[in-house]
């Protein structure tokens, strides 16, 4: 099921990045823990009472570089507008209504999406009073807050909850695999989709999804049901925010949310860069089966070491996702865009294997007496047996003696032990430990 989506909005310095950390809290992030990756502050999950939704801060989301700043939070508005379901408009109480303010309320005003206004920087209650020229703004009741204390931020997430759309379930069966193609601006993510859709004997059709643009395509090949995640958003609108590469995380962490499979598309000619990091880091936190698709394969000159090389380079800037096939494709001369489906296949096997209890444990108890757990001041780890509890991806539980014991390079061990049996090609595989 699709999370509703808020986006907070507002001039600079109002306080929108306080206020997004505040909302967000801190999550353990196994990527941010991941050396060479970083992580944007800029689209998180959250969660208030008993609501999921995920949250934007628009102004994590440089535009172009001009920095006139009208021209920054009309786009950052219209942003909020086309991507979410309900917006914070957050204000400030020191500063006062100010004609930037006044700028974005006409935007979000014409949109008729759900606003609720958050007057920043009370910090004291006495100072409540500040709400009233907010009124003005024409959306209601503002909600006085202040992020630095954290205080009227579960009054604000109240009134943002009351306007979450009715849940809608997820429209595919369980056997639909379901792949998001994500990227940088320019790296071929829509030509790789037309020419998959033009190369396969395929049955297309356009699926309405959960936001009004998002359309997914389904096809489908020797029987199987492959639908590609929000091929709408692969299609330029013309939008100045679509050619911003923050943009595309954006876009791309929307796909990764709804898919099994991602295709990671890498740009032969461009090489790896900094922001493809990013991208692929969120997909392996997510727990997404992960394929790379180094496209433009045509435009490039080789020799009989090129193929090795790019090899090698992936597998040194992504030392996080070693398990992810690499494909070397091109979408203008079609080459090897017959292969993309049947690995998509395969990495959704492996992404949905479960393996027996009594196979497992056999494995575990002949990797420990291999080499046994660690000791951490003079006291070792345990290992008493071992479970999966889920698939999508892999997931294992560990029950020991206790999970303070347990470290990196040994979890590293166990997963490339359970890796030599069961390849889990193109999977993540989780290890939980528990106490017992
Ligand atoms: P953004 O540009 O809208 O993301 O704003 P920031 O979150 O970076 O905050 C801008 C400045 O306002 C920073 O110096 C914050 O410490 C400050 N600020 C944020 N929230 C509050 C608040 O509730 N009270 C006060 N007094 N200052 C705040
Ligand atoms: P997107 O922004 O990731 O959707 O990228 P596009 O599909 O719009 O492609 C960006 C540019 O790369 C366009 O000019 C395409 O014609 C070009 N392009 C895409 N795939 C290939 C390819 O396989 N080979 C070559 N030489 N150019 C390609």
């Amino acid at each position: 099921m699709a999370k509703p989506v808020v986006a907070i909005v507002g001039r600079p310095n109002v306080g929108k990045s306080t206020i997004f950390n505040r909302i967000v809290g801190k999550r353990v992030s196994i990527v941010e823990d991941t050396p060479g990756v970083t992580r944007d502050r800029l689209y998180s999950s959250a969660e208030w009472l008993d609501h999921e939704f995920n949250i934007i801060d628009t102004g994590g989301i440089e535009l172009d570089d001009d920095d006139q700043l009208l021209k920054q939070v009309r786009q950052q508005a219209e942003l909020a507008i086309d991507e979410a379901h309900v917006i914070i408009f957050i204000v400030d109480a020191k500063a006062g209504l100010t004609p930037a303010d006044e700028e974005i309320a006409r935007i979000l005003y014409k949109s008729q999406k759900p606003v609720v206004v958050a007057v920043n920087k009370v910090d004291h209650p006495k100072q409540r009073d500040a709400v009233y020229d907010f009124y003005a703004l024409g959306f209601g009741e503002p909600v006085p807050v202040s992020g630095v204390h954290g205080t009227g931020l579960g009054d604000l997430l109240d009134k943002v909850a009351e306007s979450f759309p009715e849940q809608e379930e997820e429209d595919y069966d369980d056997d639909v695999i379901r792949i998001a193609v994500i990227g940088r601006p320019n790296v071929g993510k829509s030509s790789l989709v037309n020419a998959l859709l033009g190369e396969e004997r395929v049955i297309v059709s356009d699926v309405a999804g959960t936001t009004r643009d998002a359309i997914d395509t389904m096809l489908e090949r020797d029987g199987q049901t492959f639908v590609l995640i929000d091929t709408a958003g692969m299609r330029k609108r013309g939008k100045v925010y679509e050619k911003t590469e923050k943009y595309s995380v954006l876009r791309a962490l929307r796909a990764i949310e709804r898919c099994d499979v991602v295709l990671m598309v890498l740009n032969a000619e461009e090489g790896i860069r900094e922001q493809d990091k990013r991208i692929a880091g969120y997909a392996h936190e997510a727990g997404r089966g992960m394929i790379f698709v180094v496209n433009k394969w045509d435009a490039i000159e080789k020799d009989e070491r090129t193929h090795t090389l790019f090899t090698r380079q992936i597998r040194d800037h992504f030392q996080f996702v070693d398990y992810a096939p690499i494909l070397f494709v091109s979408a203008k001369t079609k080459q090897r865009i017959h292969t993309i489906l049947p690995k998509v296949k395969a990495v959704a096997e492996q992404h949905a294997l479960r393996i027996p209890t009594h196979v497992f444990n056999d494995l575990l108890m002949d990797a420990i007496t291999l080499n046994p757990p660690p000791t951490d001041k003079g006291r070792r780890l345990k290992i008493k047996y071992g479970t999966q509890v889920s698939v999508k991806p892999p997931t294992f539980v560990l029950f020991v003696n206790d999970p303070e014991l347990m470290h990196f390079s040994y979890e590293r061990y166990l997963i490339n032990k359970i890796r030599e049996a069961f390849p889990y090609e193109g999977t993540p595989i989780r290890l939980l430990l528990r106490k017992k």
